[in-house]
Protein backbone atom coordinates (compact mmCIF):
# COMPACT_ATOMS: atom_id res chain seq x y z
CA UNK A 1 0.00 0.00 0.00
CA UNK A 2 1.41 3.25 -0.57
CA UNK A 3 2.21 5.64 1.86
CA UNK A 4 -0.07 9.19 1.70
CA UNK A 5 2.07 12.08 0.97
CA UNK A 6 2.78 14.76 2.91
CA UNK A 7 0.11 17.37 1.88
CA UNK A 8 -2.35 14.45 2.07
CA UNK A 9 -1.24 14.03 5.52
CA UNK A 10 -1.39 17.88 6.80
CA UNK A 11 -4.87 17.88 5.08
CA UNK A 12 -5.74 15.20 7.30
CA UNK A 13 -4.50 17.03 10.40
CA UNK A 14 -6.03 20.06 9.17
CA UNK A 15 -8.94 18.95 9.20
CA UNK A 16 -8.98 16.97 12.80
CA UNK A 17 -8.30 20.06 13.79
CA UNK A 18 -10.76 22.22 12.77
CA UNK A 19 -13.46 19.34 14.15
CA UNK A 20 -11.59 19.33 17.28
CA UNK A 21 -11.75 23.54 17.54
CA UNK A 22 -15.47 23.44 17.27
CA UNK A 23 -15.90 20.88 19.53
CA UNK A 24 -13.50 21.06 22.35
CA UNK A 25 -11.69 24.28 21.51
CA UNK A 26 -8.75 25.74 20.30
CA UNK A 27 -6.40 24.21 23.50
CA UNK A 28 -7.93 21.03 21.51
CA UNK A 29 -7.45 21.90 18.32
CA UNK A 30 -3.18 23.41 18.96
CA UNK A 31 -2.67 19.49 20.94
CA UNK A 32 -3.65 17.75 17.49
CA UNK A 33 -1.74 19.99 15.33
CA UNK A 34 1.53 20.34 17.60
CA UNK A 35 1.91 16.07 18.59
CA UNK A 36 2.44 13.96 15.20
CA UNK A 37 5.12 17.55 14.66
CA UNK A 38 7.19 16.69 17.79
CA UNK A 39 6.95 12.70 17.34
CA UNK A 40 8.43 13.61 13.23
CA UNK A 41 11.00 15.31 15.31
CA UNK A 42 12.13 12.50 17.59
CA UNK A 43 12.03 9.89 14.45
CA UNK A 44 14.55 12.45 12.98
CA UNK A 45 16.18 12.65 15.97
CA UNK A 46 16.70 8.59 16.16
CA UNK A 47 18.62 8.52 13.28
CA UNK A 48 21.38 10.33 14.55
CA UNK A 49 21.72 10.30 18.44
CA UNK A 50 22.39 7.88 20.83
CA UNK A 51 19.28 5.65 22.27
CA UNK A 52 18.44 7.05 25.51
CA UNK A 53 15.09 5.34 26.23
CA UNK A 54 14.17 1.64 25.81
CA UNK A 55 10.98 -0.76 25.99
CA UNK A 56 11.05 -3.60 28.34
CA UNK A 57 7.90 -4.87 26.35
CA UNK A 58 9.81 -4.95 22.58
CA UNK A 59 13.04 -4.23 23.28
CA UNK A 60 13.10 -0.72 20.96
CA UNK A 61 16.10 1.70 21.88
CA UNK A 62 16.05 5.32 20.66
CA UNK A 63 15.60 8.99 21.59
CA UNK A 64 12.24 9.32 23.38
CA UNK A 65 9.00 7.62 23.25
CA UNK A 66 6.11 8.88 21.26
CA UNK A 67 4.28 12.08 22.59
CA UNK A 68 0.50 11.28 22.92
CA UNK A 69 -2.36 13.90 22.41
CA UNK A 70 -5.51 12.99 25.17
CA UNK A 71 -7.24 16.38 24.09
CA UNK A 72 -7.01 18.98 26.41
CA UNK A 73 -3.04 18.08 27.74
CA UNK A 74 -0.35 16.20 25.69
CA UNK A 75 1.37 13.22 27.70
CA UNK A 76 5.09 13.29 26.68
CA UNK A 77 7.34 10.12 26.23
CA UNK A 78 4.17 7.71 26.58
CA UNK A 79 3.92 5.27 23.34
CA UNK A 80 6.64 2.91 21.64
CA UNK A 81 6.96 3.56 18.00
CA UNK A 82 7.81 -0.30 17.93
CA UNK A 83 5.19 -1.99 19.78
CA UNK A 84 2.58 0.65 20.65
CA UNK A 85 2.57 0.21 24.22
CA UNK A 86 2.50 2.84 27.26
CA UNK A 87 4.23 3.27 30.29
CA UNK A 88 1.69 1.34 32.01
CA UNK A 89 2.24 -1.64 29.78
CA UNK A 90 6.13 -1.18 30.98
CA UNK A 91 5.32 -0.85 34.73
CA UNK A 92 3.45 -4.24 34.23
CA UNK A 93 5.82 -6.04 32.03
CA UNK A 94 8.37 -5.25 34.81
CA UNK A 95 6.19 -6.06 37.69
CA UNK A 96 5.07 -9.23 36.28
CA UNK A 97 8.64 -9.89 35.25
CA UNK A 98 9.43 -10.47 39.25
CA UNK A 99 9.31 -13.85 40.05
CA UNK A 100 6.95 -13.47 43.21
CA UNK A 101 4.23 -11.85 40.77
CA UNK A 102 5.48 -14.34 37.91
CA UNK A 103 4.72 -17.15 40.36
CA UNK A 104 0.68 -16.00 40.42
CA UNK A 105 -0.06 -17.27 37.00
CA UNK A 106 1.72 -20.75 37.28
CA UNK A 107 -1.61 -22.90 37.02
CA UNK A 108 -3.85 -20.17 37.59
CA UNK A 109 -7.14 -19.78 36.30
CA UNK A 110 -7.36 -16.39 35.14
CA UNK A 111 -9.94 -13.41 34.47
CA UNK A 112 -8.53 -10.76 32.25
CA UNK A 113 -10.48 -7.92 31.81
CA UNK A 114 -10.30 -5.37 29.02
CA UNK A 115 -7.69 -7.84 27.48
CA UNK A 116 -4.52 -6.87 25.50
CA UNK A 117 -3.31 -9.24 23.25
CA UNK A 118 0.46 -8.87 24.50
CA UNK A 119 -0.56 -9.33 28.26
CA UNK A 120 -1.89 -12.10 26.96
CA UNK A 121 0.89 -13.57 25.75
CA UNK A 122 2.95 -12.99 28.97
CA UNK A 123 0.02 -15.34 31.08
CA UNK A 124 1.08 -17.81 29.02
CA UNK A 125 3.92 -18.24 28.92
CA UNK A 126 3.73 -18.06 32.83
CA UNK A 127 1.93 -21.07 32.72
CA UNK A 128 -1.28 -19.91 33.30
CA UNK A 129 -3.88 -23.12 33.28
CA UNK A 130 -6.70 -20.77 31.29
CA UNK A 131 -7.50 -17.56 30.36
CA UNK A 132 -10.58 -16.13 30.04
CA UNK A 133 -11.19 -13.20 27.87
CA UNK A 134 -13.62 -10.48 29.03
CA UNK A 135 -14.63 -7.39 27.71
CA UNK A 136 -17.94 -5.49 26.18
CA UNK A 137 -16.86 -3.64 23.44
CA UNK A 138 -17.34 -5.69 20.37
CA UNK A 139 -14.32 -4.88 18.43
CA UNK A 140 -12.15 -6.45 21.00
CA UNK A 141 -14.50 -9.08 21.52
CA UNK A 142 -14.53 -10.42 18.48
CA UNK A 143 -10.21 -10.45 18.37
CA UNK A 144 -9.89 -11.82 21.79
CA UNK A 145 -8.63 -15.57 21.87
CA UNK A 146 -11.30 -17.59 23.44
CA UNK A 147 -12.32 -18.82 25.77
CA UNK A 148 -13.82 -15.07 25.99
CA UNK A 149 -17.20 -13.93 27.68
CA UNK A 150 -18.98 -10.18 26.74
CA UNK A 151 -19.12 -9.42 29.82
CA UNK A 152 -19.98 -6.01 32.25
CA UNK A 153 -17.46 -6.18 35.04
CA UNK A 154 -20.05 -4.89 37.55
CA UNK A 155 -22.27 -8.16 36.84
CA UNK A 156 -19.74 -11.07 35.65
CA UNK A 157 -21.53 -14.18 33.99
CA UNK A 158 -19.20 -16.11 37.17
CA UNK A 159 -19.58 -18.34 40.07
CA UNK A 160 -18.15 -16.94 42.90
CA UNK A 161 -14.58 -17.56 43.82
CA UNK A 162 -14.28 -19.11 39.90
CA UNK A 163 -10.78 -17.66 39.33
CA UNK A 164 -7.64 -17.53 41.42
CA UNK A 165 -6.45 -14.42 38.94
CA UNK A 166 -8.23 -10.96 37.80
CA UNK A 167 -6.02 -8.52 35.79
CA UNK A 168 -7.33 -5.46 34.56
CA UNK A 169 -5.97 -2.35 33.71
CA UNK A 170 -7.10 0.73 32.67
CA UNK A 171 -10.54 -0.40 33.10
CA UNK A 172 -12.02 0.87 36.54
CA UNK A 173 -11.84 5.15 34.57
CA UNK A 174 -14.66 4.26 32.65
CA UNK A 175 -17.35 2.22 34.68
CA UNK A 176 -19.81 4.73 36.36
CA UNK A 177 -19.75 2.50 39.40
CA UNK A 178 -16.33 1.36 40.29
CA UNK A 179 -17.30 0.66 43.61
CA UNK A 180 -19.87 -2.39 42.25
CA UNK A 181 -16.77 -3.46 39.42
CA UNK A 182 -14.32 -3.97 42.75
CA UNK A 183 -17.16 -6.35 44.49
CA UNK A 184 -17.78 -8.22 41.99
CA UNK A 185 -13.87 -9.06 40.83
CA UNK A 186 -13.69 -9.69 44.61
CA UNK A 187 -16.82 -12.07 44.66
CA UNK A 188 -15.32 -14.23 41.14
CA UNK A 189 -11.97 -14.31 43.11
CA UNK A 190 -11.17 -17.68 45.27
CA UNK A 191 -9.88 -16.41 48.65
CA UNK A 192 -6.44 -15.56 48.82
CA UNK A 193 -6.81 -15.01 44.72
CA UNK A 194 -5.34 -11.98 43.39
CA UNK A 195 -6.29 -9.53 41.34
CA UNK A 196 -3.33 -6.96 39.77
CA UNK A 197 -4.86 -3.89 38.67
CA UNK A 198 -3.80 -0.32 37.18
CA UNK A 199 -5.73 2.88 36.61
CA UNK A 200 -4.28 6.29 35.32
CA UNK A 201 -4.07 8.90 37.87
CA UNK A 202 -4.05 12.98 36.66
CA UNK A 203 -2.28 14.76 39.15
CA UNK A 204 -4.86 16.31 41.38
CA UNK A 205 -5.12 16.21 45.26
CA UNK A 206 -8.67 14.35 45.46
CA UNK A 207 -10.65 12.16 42.31
CA UNK A 208 -13.16 14.31 40.30
CA UNK A 209 -16.16 12.00 38.97
CA UNK A 210 -17.32 13.62 35.79
CA UNK A 211 -21.23 12.21 36.26
CA UNK A 212 -20.79 10.89 32.29
CA UNK A 213 -18.08 8.96 29.73
CA UNK A 214 -16.03 12.34 28.72
CA UNK A 215 -15.73 11.83 24.76
CA UNK A 216 -12.42 13.64 24.76
CA UNK A 217 -10.67 11.23 27.16
CA UNK A 218 -11.33 8.41 25.74
CA UNK A 219 -14.84 7.64 27.61
CA UNK A 220 -13.37 8.20 30.84
CA UNK A 221 -15.66 8.72 33.89
CA UNK A 222 -13.64 10.22 36.79
CA UNK A 223 -9.95 11.32 36.93
CA UNK A 224 -8.44 9.14 39.95
CA UNK A 225 -5.89 10.54 41.79
CA UNK A 226 -3.00 8.81 43.38
CA UNK A 227 -3.79 10.27 47.52
CA UNK A 228 -7.67 8.79 47.84
CA UNK A 229 -7.39 5.50 44.96
CA UNK A 230 -6.30 3.13 47.46
CA UNK A 231 -9.12 3.78 50.12
CA UNK A 232 -11.13 2.05 46.94
CA UNK A 233 -9.44 -1.33 48.04
CA UNK A 234 -10.43 -1.35 51.31
CA UNK A 235 -11.48 -4.74 50.75
CA UNK A 236 -8.50 -6.19 49.81
CA UNK A 237 -4.97 -7.02 51.16
CA UNK A 238 -2.83 -4.42 48.82
CA UNK A 239 0.49 -4.82 47.94
CA UNK A 240 1.42 -1.69 46.05
CA UNK A 241 4.36 -1.63 42.88
CA UNK A 242 5.16 2.26 42.76
CA UNK A 243 7.16 3.33 40.04
CA UNK A 244 9.40 5.76 41.86
CA UNK A 245 9.78 2.86 44.86
CA UNK A 246 9.70 -0.20 42.80
CA UNK A 247 12.43 1.40 40.04
CA UNK A 248 15.59 3.19 40.53
CA UNK A 249 15.72 6.31 39.38
CA UNK A 250 18.30 5.34 36.56
CA UNK A 251 15.66 2.11 35.39
CA UNK A 252 12.75 4.39 35.62
CA UNK A 253 14.14 7.54 33.06
CA UNK A 254 15.43 4.99 30.78
CA UNK A 255 11.73 3.12 30.64
CA UNK A 256 10.15 6.76 31.09
CA UNK A 257 7.45 5.49 33.76
CA UNK A 258 5.79 8.24 35.57
CA UNK A 259 6.38 8.54 39.53
CA UNK A 260 3.33 7.48 40.39
CA UNK A 261 2.32 5.12 37.99
CA UNK A 262 1.82 1.97 40.15
CA UNK A 263 0.53 -2.00 40.08
CA UNK A 264 -1.95 -2.91 42.52
CA UNK A 265 -1.92 -6.46 43.60
CA UNK A 266 -5.22 -7.13 45.60
CA UNK A 267 -5.54 -9.96 47.43
CA UNK A 268 -8.62 -11.00 48.61
CA UNK A 269 -8.23 -12.11 52.49
CA UNK A 270 -8.14 -15.84 53.36
CA UNK A 271 -12.01 -16.78 55.13
CA UNK A 272 -13.78 -13.97 53.31
ZN1 LIG B 1 7.97 -1.49 22.64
Amino acid sequence: MNRPSSAVLLFRVARIAASRARRFGLRSAWNCVRTPFINACWRWMDRFCRPRVECPCCGWRGTAFRWLDIGQWVLPQIECPRCGRHDRHRLMRLVVDEPAVAALFRDARVLHCAPEPEMREWMDRRGARFVVSSDLDPFIYILAPPPKAAADLVSLPFKDGSFDLVVHVHVLEHILDDGAALREIRRVLRPGGVSLMMVPFAPIPATVEFGAPNPELYGHVRDYSANDFPERLKDFEVTAFRADQFLEQALRERYQIRADETVFLCRKPLGS
